[in-house]
Parts: structure tokens; C-alpha cells; sequence
């Protein structure tokens, strides 16, 4: 049991994991590793709007037609199968858990993620999600406006050139090389971008805490989040 979002005791059963953070702070990895060993749904917010994407793209709707965006909105369903780490993405029936990860949706979905007929719709869905089960859930906007009552809140980050050095690595597997200083100075432009944006910026939740991965290794992150839901559970 645990002190919960309305203020009386909540069963574990629906406790809220929240961590927002910029790109590249492992925050996604993070979350997805805690769902595992907690046996919570891992909700991952980013994942719904890559899907939102590849319909627009596929369908031709553009993200500036929002009377068509609206309808396409209302018809839309996406599902979460499966365990972590190894979760389903669902649209309309359809396994898109690659088709969403690709280049164009990638490229495109910061634009179909600002309509206010897109986020209000993914956000409701979220909530409701949250409201079912347990979740550990990660994005931009989780602990400031999807669940700002969660049970434990998290603003993760690190700083712009251990990020870089960490999408280096990422890049290299794919056989990919790219320079320290290039990478730095996309960070760099990307926070820019996503904190400045004038729906749900990216920001950090007074209430929330800060847990800066510079220095930290993964299993550290992960631990010390786990060790947090631990001491509520008891
Ligand atoms: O986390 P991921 O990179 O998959 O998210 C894809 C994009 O969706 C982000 O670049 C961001 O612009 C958007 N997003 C958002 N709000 C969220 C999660 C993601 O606007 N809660």
C-alpha cells in the first residue's frame, strides 16, 4: 500500500511511475527495465504518438488538417501486448512496434505530436491506462500534465556530452559514425526545440526528482528507482 494520488492509501496495484527527461538521458531503457522487475506495464508515450504518425503518413492526412485529424483520432486504437522487454506496439489490430521506430516517423513526429486534437486524445488514453494497472510511463509531459499526481515522480537527464557520447555508441552499433561535436550540437538544438515548444514543454515538475545519469551506470538507474517504489510498497 502506498500514500497515493488522492491523497488517501492506494493499492499498489495502481501505483504511477513517472519520469520525464530529455533525449538520450536513458530514461526509455530505464523505464522499461523497472516495468520488468516490478511486474508494472511499461506505458511508453512516445511510442503512441510514433503510431499516430505512421497513420497520418500512411493515410495522407496532414498534421495541419485537423478537422480530418480529429475524425482520424476518434477511429484510431493502439494496444500494448506483451511483457518487458518485450512489448507490442498495436494500431488498429496491425503490429507497428517496428514500422514506428523508422526514419520517416521519426523525422515527422514532431509535428503530428503538437496538435491539441492529438494530445488531448493520447493523454486521456494514457490516464486511462495508468487508472487500470500499475505503470512505470515516460515521455515529455508524464509527471506535468499526464499524471501529475503520480506516486513517484522523476526528472531524468545527463549532461549534453555524456548524451552525445551514449548516442555514439547507439550509432556505431548500427555501423554508423558520427563526431562527438556533431552529436553535442544536435543535443544541444533538440532540448532547444522541446523545451521551448509551446504545447506540453518539456520541463521539470516542481515535486519531481532529479536524477542526473552522468555518472551513474544503468543498472544503477534502475536500481535506485526500484529501491524508491520499494520503501512505498512496504
Ligand atoms: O520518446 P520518443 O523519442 O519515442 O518520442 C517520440 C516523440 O514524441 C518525441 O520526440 C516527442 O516530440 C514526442 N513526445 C511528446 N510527448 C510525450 C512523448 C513523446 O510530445 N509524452
Amino acid at each position: 500500500m502506498a500514500v497515493g494520488r488522492f491523497g488517501g492509501i492506494v493499492s499498489e496495484k495502481c501505483m504511477v511511475i513517472a519520469i520525464d527527461g530529455p533525449a538520450g538521458s536513458g530514461k526509455s531503457s530505464t523505464a522499461r527495465e523497472i516495468a520488468r522487475r516490478l511486474g508494472f506495464v511499461h506505458l511508453d508515450t512516445g511510442a503512441m504518438y510514433r503510431a499516430i504518425t505512421l497513420k497520418g503518413l500512411r493515410a495522407g492526412v496532414h498534421y495541419e488538417d485537423t478537422a480530418r485529424l480529429a475524425a482520424m483520432m476518434q477511429s484510431t486504437e493502439i494496444r500494448f501486448t506483451g511483457t518487458p522487454p518485450n512489448m507490442q506496439v498495436w494500431m488498429d489490430g496491425e503490429d507497428v512496434s517496428e514500422a514506428i521506430r523508422s526514419d520517416e516517423v521519426t523525422r515527422s513526429v514532431s509535428d503530428y505530436c503538437k496538435p491539441d486534437v492529438v494530445r488531448r486524445e493520447l493523454v486521456s488514453q494514457q490516464r486511462e491506462i495508468g487508472a487500470a494497472q500499475a505503470v512505470v510511463t515516460e515521455g515529455r509531459d508524464v509527471t506535468t500534465v499526464v499524471f501529475p499526481e503520480a506516486e513517484l515522480k522523476f526528472f531524468m537527464t545527463a549532461s549534453p556530452e555524456e548524451r552525445a557520447r551514449r548516442r555514439q555508441k547507439d550509432f556505431a552499433k548500427l555501423g554508423v559514425e558520427k563526431s562527438l561535436d556533431e552529436l553535442v550540437e544536435e543535443i544541444r538544438a533538440r532540448d532547444h526545440k522541446d523545451s521551448t515548444r509551446d504545447h506540453s514543454p518539456l520541463r521539470k515538475a516542481e515535486d519531481a526528482e532529479v536524477i542526473d545519469t552522468t555518472r551513474m551506470n544503468f543498472e544503477e538507474q534502475v536500481s535506485y528507482i526500484v529501491d524508491r517504489a520499494a520503501t512505498l510498497r512496504r
